[in-house]
């Protein structure tokens, strides 16, 4: 064999030996693969909000098709049976080595009121160019595996509940029954539908090290979904100690909201971000990442409107279409209504109720906005503050960046807790609202 030959034949080894399927990852966490396409109707009694994977892979796009399709012709058969109806789909898709897709649907019914989640997983090989389920990825040994530690963990956490036959049937070593899953970088998650094996539905973790010692484990993006750190205890508040809860409106300003995360990270304290919906998309990965690290968003309406002179169809907008937005990113709808200026009257309050929103005004004005001078914003909150105080900032300033550090490490000294505000709202009483 020639050079020439052998330095060809060595390349194609290589290439061969890192090949890697082409597919574009996203940067969204949650969407790590493919584009979503909305179907949105209604009818007599119902309506669906349908949210579903659409990609360059068709084998997927068929499947997903056939499965939002039954789901959406059952619905509706059964929604001729209600006087009020909903349907809303939604997807989430994970990627893993750049060769194996999980697409999870999170189907919500609601009959009258009778709510259901379901959930539905398709899995494709880029490899294969075939779907796959956890034999082909772990074996016969590694899915019995996942099986048995599923088990395990389920009957710690619910031990009274795992003695019944839906658990002993529903948690047999059978495909079928693992088969609602995800391969996410680092860990894999099961998802078991409500009735299953218990009256509720319940999601089982399992790190990659527990099954196969040689399975990848890839870093994990900084960016981690809402809905998966929302349940975890994020710190320990001692009541009887001092707290406060530091607030910044009218973000997110790139530069500035991320320094101030920058900030909190460092000083391990957390802050509630009143985040105008107009903006949220500038910087969806700094909201994400005020989830992930422990603080709070709030809702402060979609344009800064004074909502108390718009009209109620007005107000309603300004403050839904916010929330829409808010959650499109964070997963989750926020608790949280600040009205700009803090203004409100009884409509205002009624919208807010009926999106089950709490108003949250403060009580120690930084006026950064104005002073713009890190000294005077530091001292003014440090000569005013108060156990159980709601301290409004703005992330707009470097000012405001400088206070912080100030402020956070002063507090920090006199036994402050740093809380966000609805977990101040749990311990003490509600600032008296401004404007
Ligand atoms: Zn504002």
């Amino acid at each position: 064999m020639g050079k020439k030959a052998r330095i060809c034949l060595f390349c194609m080894l290589f290439l061969c030996g890192c090949v890697r399927y082409e597919v574009k990852q996203n940067s969204d966490p949650i969407h790590e693969y493919g584009e979503s396409a909305a179907d949105i109707g209604k009818g007599e009694h119902y309506h669906y909000y349908i949210h579903s994977i659409h990609c360059e892979i068709e084998a997927i796009n068929d499947k997903s098709e056939q499965l939002v399709k039954q789901l959406k012709k059952d619905f509706i058969k059964e929604a001729k049976q209600a006087e009020n109806a909903e349907l809303t789909i939604d997807w989430k898709s994970y990627l893993k080595e750049e060769r194996y897709i999980s697409i999870l649907y999170q189907v919500e019914t609601r009959f009258d009121d009778t709510s259901k989640t379901t959930y539905h997983a398709i899995h494709y090989d880029l490899k294969q160019s075939d779907f796959f389920d956890l034999e082909d990825v772990f074996g016969e040994s590694g899915f019995a595996k996942i099986a048995q530690l599923s088990r395990e963990q389920l009957r710690n956490r619910y031990p009274e509940q795992s003695d019944s036959l839906a658990f002993s049937i529903g948690s047999e070593t059978l495909p079928q029954n693992f088969a609602c899953f995800v391969l996410k970088k680092d860990q894999l998650k099961l998802y078991f539908d409500q009735d299953m094996l218990y009256p509720f539905a319940v999601q089982v973790c399992l790190g990659y090290e527990m099954i196969d010692e040689t399975m990848e484990k890839e870093t994990v993006q900084t960016i981690v979904p809402y809905d998966d750190v929302l349940n975890e205890p994020l710190r320990l508040i001692d009541p009887d100690k001092p707290m406060v809860a530091i607030t910044f409106d009218d973000g997110p300003l790139p530069r500035y909201t991320g320094a101030i995360l920058d900030v909190l990270q460092e000083e391990q304290a957390c802050a509630t971000f009143f985040i105008l919906g107009s903006r949220a998309n500038l910087a969806p990965e700094l909201l994400q990442r005020m989830i992930l690290e422990g603080s709070e968003i709030g809702n402060h309406t979609y344009s800064h409107k004074q909502l108390t002179t718009l009209s109620r169809s007005a107000i309603e907008e300004e403050i839904t279409r916010s929330q829409a937005a808010l959650q499109a990113i964070t997963g989750k709808a926020p608790k949280l209504l600040r009205p700009p200026y803090g203004s409100h009257n009884d409509v205002v309050d009624a919208c807010m109720s009926e999106n089950d929103l709490l108003y949250a005004g403060w009580s120690v004005d930084t006026q950064d906005w104005k002073l713009r001078d890190a000294q005077q914003i530091t001292s003014r909150v440090l000569k005013e503050v108060r156990d159980g105080d709601i301290i409004l900032m703005h992330d707009m300033y470097p000012s405001t960046v400088e206070a912080l550090k100030a402020i956070l490490s002063q507090l920090k000294e006199e036994g402050y807790q740093f809380v966000t505000v609805s977990e101040l709202l749990q311990y003490r009483e509600v600032p008296l609202p401004h404007g």
